[in-house]
C-alpha cells in the first residue's frame, strides 16, 4: 500500500485544520486525520490577499464550495470557521483564542506557498505548537515516480507507463467521517462575488463537492462512451467538466480513480459500446495522469513558474506588446475558433482544451507573445486556474515545455476549426456576429466575397476584424525564431493590424 504523505507526526487535543484547496469532506486526509487524532477539530478558512485577487469565476466556485463544505460539517457536529487577515495572524490569534494545540493541513506544491508554508511551519513549532502537512492532491506525490535511475520524468509517455506500474499501490478514499466535535467559536461570515465583477451573461459554473460527486456519476455514468470521439469537440459536451472541482479540491483525485476503477470494473459484458466506454475510461484516466505530471514537473523543477521547462528556450525573444494581446484577449482576432475560446474564457471562466491549445499556440507561435502573459491571463478568467496545469499547459503550447516535438508543433486555426468545429456551433455560438455566414467560409471568413459578406451581415473590418496577421507568414517566422533564436521582424505589422481590429470589434 502506499505510504500517506506525512511529513510529521504529534498526538494533540485540539487542532485546526487549515482548508486550502481541499474543500471537502470526503477523503480529506488532514481533515480525517485531526478528527482521528483530537477530540476537538476547528476547519479553518483564511480570506487573505491570495483569495480575493482571485477571478471572479474562482472565487465564485470557492464560496459555493465552501457554504456547501459548512452545511456537511455541521451535519456530523463540526463548525467551519471563516477568518480574515493573513494567514499567521489568523493562525496566531486562533491557536489563542481556541487554545489549539496544533494545526494540520494538506500540502502544497506551488513554491511561493510553500516556500511561505516552509516559514509559517518553523514560526508554529518553534512556539511548540504542531504543524502536520499531507500530500493528498495528486494520487503520485513528486518522487513516488520515477525513472529507474531515480530521477524524475521529462517526458509524458514514459511518465505514463510508470505511473500505470504502479497502479496497484494506489491506496482507496478515506472512509467517510461521520462525526466531529468543534468548540464553540464565532464562525465568521462568507463573503460574496458580486455579479457586476462578471460580465454580463456570464454563465456560472456549479460549485460544492456535492456538485462535483453528481457530475462525477453522470460522466462515468453516461458520457464517458463518446469521451474518446469527443473530447476534442469544444462545440460538444464531451468533457467532465470536472477541472474547477480538482483545482478547488471540492473533489479527491482518489474519489475519481476510484470511480475509474469501478467504472471499469462494470464493463465487463462485450460489443461496441463497451469498448468505447473502456476507450473513453482510458483516455479519461490518461487526462488524471497527465495532472499528476503536470504536478510532478512543478515539484521537481520549480523554475518553470518563471523560466522556459527546457532551459534552452528560456532565451527566445518574445513580444509584450498590448495591440495583439488586446485583441486576442478580447476575442477579435479575426480566427474565429480563437475569437470563440476566448469569449468562452470570458462568459464561462472556462475553456475547451482544444481551445486552449489553439489561443496558447496563437499567442506564442502567430503573435510571438510571451507564454507568461497568456498564462497570466488564464489565470485571471479560469474557475479552474491551476499553477501546475496551466503552466504545463502553457509551456507545451510555447515549445518550451515537456512536448517532446515541442517547437514544430504549429496549429493552423483555421485547419483547427475545420477539424474539430466542422459544424461551426461553437464559433456560431461565441462569435454570434458570424451566425448568419456559410459553413465554407465560417473558419476563413475574410474569404467571404462582399456579396456573401453583406447577405451574411457582417462586413469583414466592420462588424467582425479581418485577421490581425497571416498564418503561413507567422509560422514561418516562428519555425526561424525556434531555429535560430533570433528577433523577429513582424512586431509592427502585427500590432498596428492588432490596433484595427480592437476597432473594428469595438
Ligand atoms: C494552455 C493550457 C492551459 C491549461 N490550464 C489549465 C488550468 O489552469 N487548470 C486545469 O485544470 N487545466 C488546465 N489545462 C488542461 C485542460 O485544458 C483542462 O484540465 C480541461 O480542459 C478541463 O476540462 P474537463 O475537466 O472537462 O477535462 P477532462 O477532459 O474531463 O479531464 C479530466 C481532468 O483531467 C485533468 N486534465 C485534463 N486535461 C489535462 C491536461 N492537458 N493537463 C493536465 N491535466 C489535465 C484535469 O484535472 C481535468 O479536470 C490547460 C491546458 C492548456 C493547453
Amino acid at each position: 500500500m502506499e505510504r500517506r504523505g506525512e511529513i510529521s507526526v504529534s498526538k494533540p487535543d485540539r487542532l485546526i485544520v487549515w482548508i486550502r484547496r481541499d474543500l471537502r469532506v470526503q477523503d480529506n486526509l488532514a481533515l480525517w486525520s485531526a478528527t482521528q487524532d483530537a477530540g476537538s477539530v476547528i476547519p479553518l478558512f483564511i480570506i487573505d490577499r491570495d483569495f480575493l485577487s482571485l477571478s471572479p469565476f474562482r472565487r465564485h466556485v470557492m464560496l459555493k464550495a465552501l457554504a456547501g463544505l459548512r452545511d456537511d460539517l455541521r451535519r456530523i457536529g463540526g463548525v467551519l470557521i471563516i477568518r480574515t487577515g493573513e494567514p499567521a495572524e489568523v493562525l496566531n490569534q486562533l491557536f489563542r483564542e481556541a487554545r489549539a494545540a496544533g494545526v494540520y493541513l494538506t500540502a502544497s506544491n506551488e513554491p511561493a506557498v510553500r516556500r511561505r508554508d516552509d516559514k509559517l511551519r518553523s514560526e508554529v513549532e518553534s512556539a511548540g505548537r504542531v504543524w502536520r502537512s499531507f500530500a493528498h492532491n495528486v494520487i503520485f506525490d513528486a518522487g513516488a515516480v520515477l525513472t529507474s535511475a531515480g530521477t524524475p520524468f521529462r517526458v509524458f509517455t514514459p511518465y505514463r507507463r510508470a505511473w500505470l506500474a504502479r497502479r496497484d499501490d494506489i491506496a482507496p478514499p478515506l472512509p467517510s467521517l461521520l462525526e466531529m466535535n468543534s468548540p464553540v467559536l464565532d464562525p465568521g461570515e462568507l463573503p460574496r462575488v458580486t455579479p457586476s465583477e462578471f460580465p454580463s451573461g456570464a454563465r456560472l459554473p456549479e460549485g460544492g463537492e456535492k456538485s462535483a460527486i453528481s457530475t462525477l456519476r453522470s460522466f462515468l455514468g453516461e458520457r464517458v462512451g463518446s469521451y474518446a470521439e469527443r473530447r476534442d469537440v469544444p462545440g460538444a459536451d464531451g468533457t467532465s467538466r470536472l477541472s474547477h472541482h480538482l483545482a478547488i479540491g471540492s473533489l479527491g483525485v482518489r474519489t475519481v480513480y476510484k470511480a475509474i476503477r469501478d467504472a471499469r470494473r462494470d464493463d465487463g459484458n462485450a460489443g461496441a459500446s463497451a469498448v468505447q466506454r473502456l476507450e473513453g475510461i482510458e483516455k479519461f484516466l490518461t487526462q488524471i495522469i497527465w495532472r499528476d505530471f503536470y504536478n510532478q514537473v512543478l515539484s521537481h523543477f520549480p523554475h518553470v513558474v518563471d523560466h522556459a521547462f527546457r532551459k534552452e528556450f528560456d532565451d527566445l525573444p518574445w513580444i509584450t506588446d498590448d495591440g495583439p494581446f488586446n485583441a486576442w484577449r478580447e476575442g477579435l482576432t479575426g480566427y474565429p475558433v480563437v475569437d470563440a475560446a476566448m469569449r468562452q474564457l470570458r462568459m464561462e471562466g472556462w475553456m475547451h482544451n482544444r481551445g486552449r491549445m489553439i489561443v496558447s499556440g496563437f499567442l506564442t507561435k502567430d503573435l510571438h507573445i510571451d507564454w507568461r502573459m497568456g498564462e497570466k491571463h488564464f489565470m485571471e478568467w479560469l474557475a479552474d486556474g491551476d499553477l501546475a496545469l496551466n503552466n504545463g499547459g502553457w509551456q507545451w503550447s510555447a515549445g518550451t515545455g515537456t512536448d517532446a516535438q515541442p517547437w514544430h508543433r504549429i496549429f493552423n486555426p483555421v485547419l483547427q476549426g475545420r477539424r474539430f468545429d466542422p459544424g461551426g456551433s461553437y464559433v456560431k455560438k461565441y462569435v454570434p456576429e458570424l451566425s448568419r455566414v456559410p459553413a465554407r467560409y465560417l473558419h476563413s471568413p475574410w474569404e467571404m466575397p462582399e456579396r456573401v459578406q453583406r447577405e451574411s451581415g457582417v462586413i469583414i473590418g466592420r462588424q467582425y476584424p479581418a485577421p490581425i496577421v497571416n498564418h503561413p507568414e507567422e509560422r514561418a517566422r516562428a519555425l526561424g525564431k525556434f531555429r535560430h533564436g533570433k528577433k523577429s521582424a513582424m512586431v509592427p505589422a502585427a500590432k498596428k493590424a492588432a490596433m484595427t481590429a480592437v476597432r473594428a470589434g469595438g
